[in-house]
């Protein structure tokens, strides 16, 4: 499971770069299709959810994720998963996106 960074602080499951969803859902042009905008009076959500996770006898590594992706011109992309290690979301113009994407040959 690769280790996600997120950059997009205006995403509801974003707190201090951490993502607090288990799994996430990459579309087939690399952008996250888990990001749901946050809402000012949500601002505390994502905090309790990772201090949550954080907390449970099971969490091994609250940043190591499921990534579901359909980008499967990407170097990386093996049968729906993702084989980078340490992952990073950045925001862009149109949403947030996985920056690891590398075009196949
Ligand atoms: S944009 Fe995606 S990776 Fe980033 S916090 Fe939201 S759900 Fe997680
Ligand atoms: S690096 Fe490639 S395979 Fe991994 S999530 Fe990003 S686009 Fe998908």
């Amino acid at each position: 499971m690769p280790n996600l960074k997120c950059h997009d602080h205006t995403c509801d499951h974003n707190y201090c770069t951490h993502c607090t969803k288990r799994g996430i859902q990459v579309s087939n042009t690399a952008y996250c299709r888990s990001y749901e905008k946050r809402r000012e009076d949500d601002s505390k959500i994502a905090q309790w959810e990772f201090e949550f996770a954080s907390d449970m006898p099971f969490s091994l590594n609250t940043d190591e994720h499921e990534v579901f992706c359909n980008a499967d011109t990407c170097r990386h992309y093996d049968n729906m998963k993702c084989t980078v290690h340490h992952l990073r979301v950045d925001k862009k113009s149109v949403g947030p996106k996985c920056i690891n994407y590398i075009k196949k040959y």
